[in-house]
């Protein structure tokens, strides 16, 4: 059984980039442990925070369920946008590294540093200087939220994720508040569609139906 670290900045990203990665691991009987940076409360600025707050954990624990696991995902409460400053002020660079000794990952996950989305681009390079400064020896994988076509200097690892596709799309699903047409959050269906796109061009590649792609960062 191995055991697996993803770290997200929103609710969603995970799912989206490797839902199908997710799915094939809890099938597998592997242990899966879901950080998420912010509880996302400025995608609907005309609602109230604790009611975005309370919907996007139960989407995200929901679509934990769907992918395979027992919805346990751990919330880190980092305000959008001050991402850096929060991850100082609540002590988690030591907290993380202490969980993570714990947790012993095989693998950790992390959005890629260049993703254009400033929060995406914050949890990933917090956690890679976390990981940097503790002993952890995990490799570390990059996955792309936001549609970005320079290729990453990094070997690549790509997962044939057919098996489990109709599940990621069923977790999708999970996410009415951010992946719905016609809904509020619309530049999210663009996201949703560039990796659907995304999923089939690597499966294409890798003469398969659909896959998701890795950037070893470490
Ligand atoms: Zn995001």
């Amino acid at each position: 059984m191995a055991s697996i670290v993803v770290f997200a900045a929103h609710n969603d990203d995970h799912a989206l980039a490797m839902g199908g990665t997710l799915a094939l691991h809890y099938k597998r009987g592997d242990q899966v442990t879901t950080f998420v940076g912010s509880f996302g409360e400025l995608s609907h600025p005309h609602l109230r925070p604790e009611v975005i707050r309370k919907t996007r954990v139960r989407e995200a624990q929901k679509a934990d369920r769907t992918l395979g696991g027992d919805g346990r995902v751990f919330f880190l409460g980092l305000r959008e946008l001050k991402f850096r400053e929060d991850f100082e002020r609540k002590g988690y660079p030591k907290k993380l590294a202490r969980r993570l000794r714990e947790l012993k990952p095989d693998r950790v996950f992390v959005p890629t540093p260049d993703d254009t989305h400033p929060d995406h681009k914050a949890i990933s390079t917090l956690v890679l200087a976390m990981l940097e400064r503790s002993r952890l020896r995990s490799e570390v994988y990059g996955y792309r939220v936001y549609p970005r076509f320079s290729t990453i200097e990094a070997p690549r690892l790509i997962v044939d994720v057919s098996a489990a596709y109709r599940k990621k799309l069923d977790a999708l699903s999970a996410y009415r508040s951010q992946i719905r047409f016609f809904s509020y959050a619309f530049t999210n269906n663009i996201v949703f569609v560039y990796h659907l796109v995304r999923d089939l061009f690597a499966g294409f590649l890798k003469g398969t139906r659909f896959a998701e792609t890795f950037y070893k960062l470490r």
